[in-house]
């Protein structure tokens, strides 16, 4: 797995976070529980601060993705997205073995491999 890719999916965990974080719900749990709301601004610095540590166009092409789906970045499992659950063509499935960052043609997330073999 490339640093690239490796970066892009701590960002989607530190998105996640914020967006618990100003969810309305959780953050009423949370003040309850003696939370500071300057936690979300300690999660959005680092997030700021890893986006500007990832290529331009992959960045742009996770935070479409993102606008649609919770999750942008998904596994690849046997050929196939998690995310839509469409096999992907043999070309995609065997080129992102490599270090190729690849998105799924079906729903246009970005993939990474979970099968090593
Ligand atoms: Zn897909």
């Amino acid at each position: 797995m490339t640093e690239q890719l490796k970066n892009l999916i701590v960002l989607q965990d530190l998105d996640q976070m914020i967006a618990d974080a100003t969810d309305t719900e959780f953050a009423k749990s949370q003040s309850k529980m003696g939370f500071k709301m300057d936690g979300l601004d300690k999660l959005q610095e680092t997030r700021n601060e890893l986006a500007k540590r990832i290529d331009e166009k992959l960045l742009k092409t996770y935070e479409r993705a993102a606008k649609r789906y919770k999750q942008a970045i998904v596994p690849v499992k046997s050929g196939v997205c998690l995310g839509c659950f469409v096999k992907l063509p043999t070309e995609v499935a065997c080129r992102g073995q490599e270090d190729f960052i690849k998105t799924c043609e079906n729903c246009g997330r970005i993939l990474y491999w979970v099968d090593y073999s």
